[in-house]
């Protein structure tokens, strides 16, 4: 029992005495010696863990952990590490033991397939050492600790199943959280959040999310994009966490929340006490551990200096994004739902250039149906008040797996069935999807794309879909599609003339272009969407859409970062869609180009021999 093991307190020194009876005594105390005599199968974490690349010049200064720039801004506040907010319980009792006995194993295998997808999906992308995590869930969940106690309460004391896992769970949380070792008090997290888990099943309710109570800078292992999707801006003043890379859609939340965030710091954000003192940097990726009061002094008077500055963008967030040669470029921005398309507008948008359906379809045990989809769809375009609203369709799959579409499981997720591919695996789903977007266009400028697209027979068979949809709605309505994958980018004449527009996702294009996890920190410096072999694909993809006269957008993180305005307009590119409090400073870019002058700008990048290279260029005067 991994709960009676670890709440023994036991700590390195310490010496065990086993004792075994009954059955298998033999084997049972061979077996411990075994593991005992192989260090119980640690790896050691130094070797383990690869020297991380440093993002900025120079030496670390003392008290400063490093890791990767993930939502830029200042935050300075109490470390707060999230936890799982308390389901309410229906009913204490039950007459009938054997029915709630039945559901509890029901929820606790439903979890247990749940927990191994997750954790598939985190050995796939970060490693097995990673995964671990889920390996101690999933011992929770058939821990005799927890399952007996359980068990006799609802026999014994005809509990209802829910309260009786409850109580389990509480009693066995409370013996962690008494531990002396700060690390294995700390674990008491991770029972709670997997016995919440089950506990959501049994009630049938949807999974609740992480939180934070009190007003801080939020500090996790990492966050989910359903946990980042689900935290309160008033709250979380900056995140903090020691997985994930710089465009993981955790990373990619907490811009659009406007949340400073540094990511992939590593094992030392674990060890960090709650209510102790930090600043994050969201622009350097550097996290403060008690900052020095100069150090407090000097971030403040640069948050502030941020916020003027911010404020002065704002000023001219409203017009058109014109070139100083004439040339229009629609600065648009990315949301996850229609409750983001008020500050989007408020923020200058002249559209919504991405609308990431998919965080419609998280957080709940089974899909959205056509009509609450159409109302969400209807409510985001309603808020644009005339401007356009491009959505995409369900992009589920590798670090979004959707637990409810029954996916098999897959030895390399991120090059699986994710995307259209899924879409098309499932066209009862997609088709549904189309049929709610196409409500809506009938009576707004809607436009669809289809993520992730890689040939053109996929297209052909998500435009199929797509006239059946139709038989149903018809509207007219823009069809495009993400050019996210290199080979898209390279045939991009053949698609080109099968759609009305490209969208790049420059996110998963340098993941797939570099060969690099944008999920996994240790690989981050390698995901610079400035290298210029991306650039040479953005190229590829703009000639190839030009050829049929058809227009390209960018919505990848690229889009919002202002430095790379004069190169993406130089290589042709002429919508940009991005985290809303980015479209104020991208359009002063914008303003500031000309465009003539950018074309030769970008004909050097292609040149350029790395992604440094490129930056200097772009930091040349
Ligand atoms: C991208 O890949 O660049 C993109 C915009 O899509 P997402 O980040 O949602 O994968
Ligand atoms: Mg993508």
């Amino acid at each position: 029992s991994l709960n009676a093991v670890a709440t023994l307190g036991a700590a390195e020194g310490h010496e065990l005495e086993v004792a075994a009876g009954e059955a298998q005594v033999a084997e049972a105390l061979a077996a411990i010696e075994a593991l005992a005599a192989r260090d119980f199968d640690e790896v050691p974490t130094s070797s383990e863990v690869p020297e991380r690349p440093v993002p900025t010049a120079g030496p670390t200064p003392e008290g400063v952990v490093r890791g990767f720039a993930a939502s830029p801004g200042i935050a300075i506040g109490a470390v707060r590490r999230c936890h799982v907010p308390a389901l309410a319980i229906d009913r204490d009792a039950a007459d009938d033991p054997r029915a709630e006995t039945d559901s509890l194993d029901a929820a606790l295998a439903a979890t247990a397939e749940a927990v191994h997808l997750q954790r598939d999906a985190v050995a796939a992308r970060a490693g097995e050492t990673e995964a671990g995590i889920f390996d101690a869930h999933l011992l929770f969940l058939r821990d005799e600790a927890l399952l007996a106690p359980a068990r006799r309460a609802i026999h014994a004391e005809g509990r209802s199943a829910a309260r009786a896992w409850r109580d389990a769970i509480d009693h066995t949380a409370a013996a962690w959280d008494g531990l002396e070792d700060e690390y294995l008090r700390a674990r008491a997290d991770d029972l709670r959040s997997v016995g919440a888990q089950v506990l959501a099943r049994l009630l049938g309710v949807a999974q609740p999310h992480a939180r934070i109570d009190e007003a801080g800078v939020l500090v996790a292992a990492d966050l989910t994009p359903a946990d980042t999707a689900g935290l309160d801006p008033a709250l979380v003043r900056g995140i903090a966490t020691a997985r994930g890379g710089p465009t993981s859609h955790a990373a990619v939340l907490a811009r659009a929340l406007g949340i400073p965030a540094v990511v992939g710091l590593g094992e030392a954000a674990l060890e960090l006490l709650e209510g102790s003192t930090v600043a994050v940097d969201g622009r350097s990726g550097d996290l403060y551990v008690d900052p020095s009061p100069s150090d407090v002094a000097r971030l403040e008077t640069e948050a502030a200096a941020l916020a003027a500055a911010r404020a002065l963008a704002r000023e001219g967030a409203d017009g058109a994004a014109v070139t100083r040669d004439g040339i229009v470029v629609e600065v648009a921005a990315n949301v996850g739902g229609p409750a983001e398309v008020p500050a989007a507008v408020e923020s200058g948008a002249d559209g919504v250039g991405l609308f990431r359906t998919e965080f419609l379809f998280m957080g709940r045990d089974r899909m959205p149906d056509e009509d609450k989809q159409e109302a969400a769809y209807r409510a985001a375009a309603e808020a644009l008040a005339g401007r356009p609203l491009l959505i995409r369709t369900l992009d589920a799959g590798a670090d979004k797996p959707l637990p409810y579409l029954g996916q098999a499981h897959e030895e390399n997720p991120f090059l699986g069935v994710r995307g259209v591919r899924l879409g098309l695996a499932q066209p009862e789903m997609l088709e549904a999807q189309l049929r709610a977007i196409l409500r809506v266009a009938a009576d707004h400028p809607v436009r669809v794309m289809f993520p992730m697209v890689a040939t053109r027979d996929e297209l052909r068979r998500a435009r199929e879909v797509l006239e059946r949809a139709r038989l149903a709605a018809d509207a007219r309505l823009e069809v495009g599609i993400m050019i996210e994958v290199p080979a898209a980018a390279l045939a991009a004449h053949a698609l080109a003339a099968e759609c009305d527009f490209f969208s790049i996702g420059t996110n998963d294009l340098t993941q797939y272009a570099l060969a690099a996890d944008r999920g996994n920190e240790r690989v981050a410096a390698l995901t610079d969407a400035l290298h210029p072999a991306v650039l040479s694909l953005i190229h590829s993809a703009v000639v190839g859409a030009r050829a049929r006269g058809r227009w390209v957008g960018v919505c990848g993180e690229l889009a919002g970062d202002a430095a790379a305005t004069p190169l993406l307009i130089g290589l042709g590119v002429r919508e940009l869609s991005m985290s809303a409090p980015a479209i104020a400073g991208v359009k002063q870019a914008v303003r500031a180009t000309d465009a003539g002058e950018a074309g030769a700008l970008a004909e050097r990048a292609l040149a350029c021999a790395d992604a440094g290279e490129v930056r200097a260029l772009l930091a040349a005067p």
